[in-house]
């Protein structure tokens, strides 16, 4: 029989209302990835001149949508299964709510776009680091990767928030529909059982690959989880 645990029911208003200061870091995480993208694309641009450069760009941005949707899958799965809420920064900003999302899978769809998309920007910060220190006319190729793995891995959150909500915006459930965004019932999974397959969400395209080779379970067989798995919790 369910009960009332008013212990986790406080845990859960408090999350469900960002903090002035997350806000100001999610803004300014904002603001940073968006300058940090125009100056990357502005490094980028002048060296379409290349001989074979659409080509190579085209190439990069194939495998950065692939590589942004795996890596999706990996922060999910390792903020699921690793570390503790007290570690400072990832853990207010990422692991709890990660953890809280298998409890309250609607909690996500309250939230404002910089709420929603803040925090995903800052983690973006270090591919654009990366593209920016590299010099794009001899390494273009991963330039642009990096600069497609930020630009499609950003909205992440967003596309996970559309997954659960009742009534998305048309051109969310188009792309859900298209499988362009990761798409309601293939994220069903991953809020089935023990909350421990499908953690790709930005398209969910890397879902199948991962869990044919089962690379988060054999790893886990190795280093053991800190956490246990989250078992029935609510499917939406
Ligand atoms: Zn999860
Ligand atoms: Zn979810």
């Amino acid at each position: 029989m369910k009960y009332l645990n008013i212990n986790h029911l406080l845990i859960t208003i408090a999350a469900m209302e960002p903090s002035p200061s997350n806000l100001k870091y999610q803004w300014l995480g904002l603001i940073s990835w968006t300058a940090a993208s125009i100056w990357l694309l502005g490094s980028i641009i002048p060296e379409l001149t290349q001989p074979g450069a659409v080509w190579l760009i085209t190439a990069s941005a194939i495998c950065a949508i692939f590589c942004s949707d795996l890596l999706s899958g990996i922060i999910h799965w390792a903020f699921d299964r690793y570390g503790t809420e007290d570690i400072p920064i990832l853990g207010p900003s990422f692991i709890k709510p990660f953890r809280d999302h298998h409890t309250n899978p609607q909690d996500i769809c309250g939230h404002n776009f910089v709420e929603t998309n803040g925090d995903t920007c800052i983690a973006g910060m270090p591919l654009l680091a990366a593209g920016l220190i590299l010099d794009p006319a001899h390494q273009l190729f991963w330039v642009s990767l990096f600069f497609g793995i930020s630009m499609s891995g950003f909205l992440t959150n967003q596309f996970h928030s559309w997954a659960h909500e009742e009534n998305p915006p048309k051109v969310a459930i188009f792309l859900q529909k298209t499988g362009l965004i990761l798409n309601p019932e293939h994220h069903k999974k991953h809020h089935s059982g023990e909350c421990d397959s499908n953690y790709c969400i930005t398209n969910g395209w890397m879902n199948p690959l991962v869990e044919r080779t089962r690379i988060f379970q054999r790893f886990e067989a190795i280093f053991p989880p800190t956490v246990q798995k989250d078992s029935k919790p609510p499917v939406q």
